[in-house]
């Protein structure tokens, strides 16, 4: 039996978590496994029902789970608390940093049928299909924070950006070895030219890849990897990079594979892994049964893959997503004409019945 802590928390979060669940309950139907969740309270959600974004009851359960099930967590109703009781930095920081989940792994993969809903051009996206690796628990998201008053009436504030040697290893150590199982082509994007945080990823890189000398390194600066990643990317095959930088990539990554409702992604290192979409909690949306699950029920896939090592139900997930593309069926934020629309739950349903079927 597997263990999973469900943390539906905001906006979407609470319509996209129970379509994963449907397809992970299809896998279990079908491979005579026994996944058992718990729901917990986080975020928004959890502010206003016991003051706490992250309250020590799910920190507890997640920590006594085998794995961890995240919709999306934030939204304008808690924008204006104080910042410690702010969702993303009351809730979704600590989880990652009380986990101890340093490696975000977040595939950019074009599905087939898919290059029409994506705003770049057919021929620059098709085969597309990138592993970014994001260090997810340093960086200036995590360095001190403070403000000051200045002497003419304003103010000054300050983020502290550090990493240290054992970080970078051992982030850039893992984002090898997934390379070793891929194209074996590594591309590590700093920015070197300029910040002393990325001088020592860049040394610390170019020391390790003596280790690793079947992959292929290379580094980039962000602003440069941005632009390539809209004008080439096929020349990507795993790219590993620090917290922000990784945070705005992928967010550009997504618009790779059509929408950022397609994004999965998987947060592990330690004990526990944690799975979730890429996206936010879209409360433009949230409510009106519009938003694309897919991002989602894959992160389920990432579980069962990365969590379980059940890589044969990971792929059936992943197949059954693909099979219902391939019959034309669409989110709203994938619609093209000729395409049949279907919302949140249609899109659930329709997958959890492919893995039931094993299409
Ligand atoms: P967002 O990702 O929530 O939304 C960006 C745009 O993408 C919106 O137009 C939205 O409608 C669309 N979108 C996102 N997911 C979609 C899906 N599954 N299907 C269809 N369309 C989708 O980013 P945002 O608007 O910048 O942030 C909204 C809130 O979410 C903020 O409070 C933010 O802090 C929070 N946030 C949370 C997480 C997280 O929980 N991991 C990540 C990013 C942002």
């Amino acid at each position: 039996m597997y263990k999973i802590a469900v943390l539906p928390g905001d906006g979407i979060g609470v319509e996209i978590v129970p379509e994963a669940i449907k397809a992970l309950n299809a896998v279990a139907e079908r491979f005579g496994h026994e996944f058992a969740y718990t729901a917990a309270l986080i975020g928004g959600a959890a502010y206003d029902e016991v003051g706490n974004p992250l309250p020590a009851e799910t920190l507890e359960l997640c920590r006594n789970s085998d794995a961890v099930l995240l919709g999306a967590i934030g939204g304008p109703k808690w924008d204006n608390l104080p910042v410690h009781l702010r969702p993303e930095v009351g809730a979704l920081l600590p989880l990652r940093k009380e986990l101890a989940l340093y490696a975000n792994i977040r595939p950019s993969v074009l599905f087939p049928g898919l290059s029409q809903a994506s705003t770049l051009k057919e021929e620059v996206i098709e085969g597309v299909d990138i592993l970014v690796i994001r260090e997810l628990t340093g960086g200036i998201y995590f360095g001190e924070k403070s403000r000051e008053k200045t002497a003419d009436g304003g103010q000054k504030a300050t983020d502290i950006l550090s990493y240290s040697t054992y970080e970078i290893e051992r982030i850039v150590r893992f984002a090898y070895e997934a390379a070793r199982q891929r194209r074996k082509n590594l591309c590590s994007v700093d920015k070197a030219n300029v910040l002393e945080s990325s001088r020592l990823w860049r040394e610390t890189v170019m020391e390790l890849a003596k280790e690793y000398p079947d992959v292929e390194t290379s580094h980039m600066y962000v602003d440069n990897c941005s632009m390539q990643l809209i004008r080439n990317p096929r020349q990507f095959d795993v790219i590993v990079t620090e917290n922000m930088f990784g945070d705005i990539l992928t967010d550009e990554a997504s618009m790779l594979t059509g929408s950022i409702g397609m994004l999965p992604s998987a947060s592990i290192g330690g004990q526990v892994g944690l799975y979730e979409p890429s996206h936010g909690s879209a409360p433009d949306i949230a409510g009106q049964k519009k938003a694309n699950p897919l991002a989602t029920i894959l992160s389920a896939a990432m579980m069962l893959r990365h969590s379980f090592q059940l890589e044969t139900e990971a792929q059936i997930i992943e197949q059954a997503v693909r099979s219902v593309l391939a019959e034309g069926y669409r989110t709203p934020d994938l619609m093209e004409d000729g395409k049949k629309m279907l919302d949140t739950i249609e899109m659930g349903d329709m997958v959890a019945n492919k893995i039931r079927n094993g299409e």
